[in-house]
């Protein structure tokens, strides 16, 4: 008996609930079955790991790098403590290196673990996934938020709260637009900067006393989920705050730790920024209701993501494979130092199946991008540009490393084409100059 197809939300091979919120009726999305890119992408993975003989985590390899970014780690903070009270440059100096330090740890070892992707055990991936409590986020906020969350619904306004800066920032075409929004190109990067503190004291703690994340319910922590995140504020604020001021006893450790929380959440902003809010990725909105996809899960991935700076290693060290992040969203489960023999299988599925791969090969150019993007929101795309001299950087319009571009539209119910009409506002800046 041949059964009728039905639409099924499915991420990665397993049924995804709905998600509710707050208000009824509740947000129910869906992914339309795998139409065979998925199953591809699986296939290719699959062969190349029993190829290279390798296991999906990180192995000895993830083990020298975690010593290497836990000794710059213990280095810096040693050396502010020791050295600090030396001299005012001094002190921000290491405290500048223990925040990419700190950010290093986010991205490299807290992110696999929170994932199951760094060790073979759970156990070992739930102890390490502790690092991000030690940084000061609660990991059990997170791992709703962001593997959930984030990895099901990238991109998605309304559910994807990485792309939520409340009032602040307009990052989705389908959020409101406001007058201050036409500088967001400029006001956003220092903005960036307070996202870090913010996510520490506010956030975290807003959203385990509402039991919502935006307006997405998740389930309320355990007793001992709730103890954890509590003794992680503590560790976090006695390290961050309590052993400097023992050991310094002066107001200035106040204004180390806003550098440090500064240089921080710039640098964890601007990566996730880079793959997901530029000119090329796709965005959509969700509404209340039943609400249809007009793609797999797998190709809302590809389609919500971009990568960039593939060649740049020490980057790619650096930031824990997340310049890889079309690989990372479709393979989250698989530590990050296989994402760059990954890219090769991702891309080739692509291109096979006409969908849109697409790579700043730059830094510098994927920036440009975010700065371009930033622009094009902070207007509502019928308006001419304000000056000549806010046109986008030049070096933005570098090419991108794509494969098959299908045109048309991967919109449905409820959503919309927003990179194409960012593409098309972009264009006619361009053609006002
Ligand atoms: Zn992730």
């Amino acid at each position: 008996m041949r059964c009728a197809r039905r639409d099924t939300p499915v991420m990665r091979g397993r049924q995804i609930p709905a998600m509710t919120t707050g208000s009824s009726p509740a947000v129910r999305l869906r992914f339309p079955r795998d139409t065979g890119f998925h199953a591809d992408l699986k296939r290719g993975a699959a062969a190349h790991f029993e190829r290279a003989g390798l296991p999906r985590s990180g192995g000895a390899a993830m083990h020298l790098k975690t010593a290497i970014i836990l000794a710059w780690f213990g280095a810096s903070y040693a050396l502010l403590l020791a050295l600090g009270g030396t001299s005012g440059w001094v002190a921000s100096a290491l405290t500048v290196s223990l925040a990419l330090a700190t950010a290093g740890i986010g991205f490299s070892i807290m992110h696999d673990a929170n994932h199951g992707a760094y060790g073979r055990t759970a156990a070992a991936n739930r102890a390490w996934g502790l690092a991000l409590d030690f940084i000061g986020a609660s990991s059990h906020v997170w791992r709703f938020k962001h593997n959930t969350l984030h990895h099901t619904y990238a991109n998605i306004d309304g559910m994807d709260a990485d792309i939520d800066a409340g009032p602040f920032l307009r990052l989705a075409p389908s959020q409101p637009l406001r007058p201050f929004h036409r500088f967001q190109h400029l006001y956003a990067w220092p903005l960036y900067g307070v996202l870090a503190i913010k996510w520490w004291f506010v956030d975290d703690l807003v959203d385990l006393a509402r039991g919502r994340i935006g307006s997405v319910v998740f389930p309320r922590p355990t007793g001992r989920q709730l103890a954890t995140v509590v003794a992680g504020k503590a560790v976090f604020v006695t390290w961050t705050l309590l052993v400097p001021w023992l050991v310094f006893r002066s107001a200035w450790i106040a204004p180390l730790f806003l550098l440090g929380s500064f240089v921080l959440g710039l640098v964890l902003s601007i990566v996730f920024q880079l793959a997901h809010t530029v000119p090329e990725t796709e965005f959509h909105a969700a509404f209340p209701g039943e609400q249809r996809m007009a793609t797999g899960w797998a190709e809302h991935q590809v389609r919500a993501t971009a990568d960039f700076a593939p060649r740049n290693r020490l980057l790619g060290w650096y930031v824990g494979g997340l310049s890889f992040q079309i690989e990372h969203h479709l393979f989250p489960e698989v530590c990050h130092q296989h994402y760059p023999a990954l890219a090769g299988v991702v891309e080739a599925a692509c291109l096979a199946h006409g969908i849109p791969y697409r790579s700043h090969p730059t830094l510098r150019g994927a920036v440009a991008a975010h700065f371009q993007h930033l622009y094009a929101l902070g207007w509502n795309g019928s308006g001419p540009p304000p000056s000549p001299r806010a046109q986008p950087p030049q070096q933005a319009r570098e090419p991108l490393c794509a494969g098959a571009h299908r045109p048309g539209v991967i919109g449905g119910p409820g959503s919309t084409s927003q990179g194409d009409w960012v593409k098309g506002n972009l264009r006619s800046l361009s053609g006002a100059r």
